[in-house]
């Protein structure tokens, strides 16, 4: 049994950035590296020219989604940046404990807009075009904001830390939309619904910035959590899996039904033992699907090269697809603004003749980057 692959954050230091080749230092010369990095023909003899082995892989973090408003973790306005003590949940936490989970869910309730409404930037659509110049085999993200999947359906993505678009219950592994279950979680919390209302009207939820946010009304304590006066959030409340309420499901431990209990409104209470409902995202702690983990292999087996976009390779499960590749003798790009996690390494033997098809390595953000990136190769095929 292989081990399982965990969600674990990475607190270290990052190194500075490298720059490959030299040239790379300015927007001009990551764009031409760039350019030399995606056209580059397969080094491998007996390749069929055009083939998955000539395509790259992208890997995507956080930091391609910065342009479309969200937060990164390490970037200048990261989550990591502006908030010392911010700690994330951790599955096991969420999986046991009430409390926990009506902080989470309250917390998501007031962020739950902000994504919703944010869409996919200049990044996300030079991405749709590379595929469309048939230059990518398929992306990989570690992002949950799906903004690939809705910039580029029909190139294969594999969201290796899930998506925040759905809830998973976790008894019966049904799925549900998350937009749907916010309107549940108005009508549990009038109280917030209100206070949701009026920040939004005040624009407190317009940034992820903490101290503006606080500028437009929205304290929060030093977790980052918010409390209402009247409406502290140990009495939010959260819905119960329909499914599991309406059909208990029998319980693998003990073989006895599962108990699936609410309160008059239809909330979930803690006499009940199943029917909890998690966002449908990797939490930290939390194990990547095998399927999901086997998918990202692949995609990095099946490609001749890759590209990682806006991630630091902090997570562990995105650094080792990087190694996976490095030790495939596969060429290795990485667009990112400051260091990412052991890459002197991936880089060592890049010689210095290359002028971006062994590899290239920028500090330079995507969405201003890869539009002009994609608009001189499709002047090239013409
Ligand atoms: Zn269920």
């Amino acid at each position: 049994m292989p081990k399982p692959l965990m969600r674990i954050p990475y607190t270290g230091r990052m190194p500075d950035p490298l720059i490959v080749p030299r040239s790379a230092n300015t927007p001009a010369g990551s764009i031409a590296a760039l350019i030399d990095f995606l056209s580059a023909k397969s080094s491998r003899t007996g390749e069929r020219h055009g083939s998955a082995q000539e395509q790259t892989v992208l890997l995507t973090g956080a930091g391609i989604s910065v342009a479309s408003g969200l937060a990164d973790y390490r970037g200048t306005n990261g989550t990591y940046t502006l908030n010392k003590t911010y700690r994330p949940i951790y599955y096991n936490e969420f999986l046991s404990n009430h409390e926990a989970r009506k902080r989470y869910w309250a917390r998501s309730y007031l962020g739950w807009t902000n994504l919703n409404r944010a869409k996919p930037n200049p990044a996300h659509w030079a991405v749709k075009d590379l595929g469309d110049l048939g230059l990518l085999s398929s992306v990989i993200t570690q992002n949950v904001d799906s903004f690939h999947n809705h910039a580029h359906p029909s190139l294969p993505t594999i969201e290796l830390h899930g998506y925040l678009r759905s809830l998973v219950c976790l008894t019966c592994r049904s799925e549900y939309s998350r937009a749907a279950f916010q309107r549940q979680l108005s009508d549990l919390n009038p109280a917030w619904a209100k206070f949701l209302e009026s920040m939004l009207a005040s624009g407190a939820l317009d940034t992820e910035h903490p101290e503006e946010r606080r500028k437009k009304g929205l304290k929060t304590n030093p977790d980052g959590d918010v409390d209402l006066p009247d409406a502290p959030y140990s009495t939010f409340r959260y819905p119960a899996c329909p499914t599991c309420l309406t059909d208990p499901p029998t319980m693998t431990s003990t073989g006895e039904k599962a108990t699936v209990e609410i309160d008059a409104d239809g909330a979930w209470v803690s006499t009940s033992n199943a029917g909890v409902l998690k966002p449908a995202v990797i939490m930290f702690g939390e194990s990547i699907g095998a399927e999901v983990k086997q998918a990202a292999e692949e995609s990095i087996d099946a490609a001749g090269r890759i590209l990682v976009i806006g991630s630091s390779l902090a997570t562990y499960s995105a650094w080792r697809l990087v190694k996976r590749a490095h030790e495939r003798g596969m060429p290795i790009g990485i667009l990112n603004l400051g260091g990412a996690r052991g890459e002197e390494a991936f880089f060592a033997k890049v010689p210095a003749s290359n002028t971006g098809q062994l590899g290239v390595r920028c500090s330079q953000s995507a969405d201003k980057i890869l539009p002009d990136v994609v608009k001189s190769l499709y002047r090239d095929q013409r």
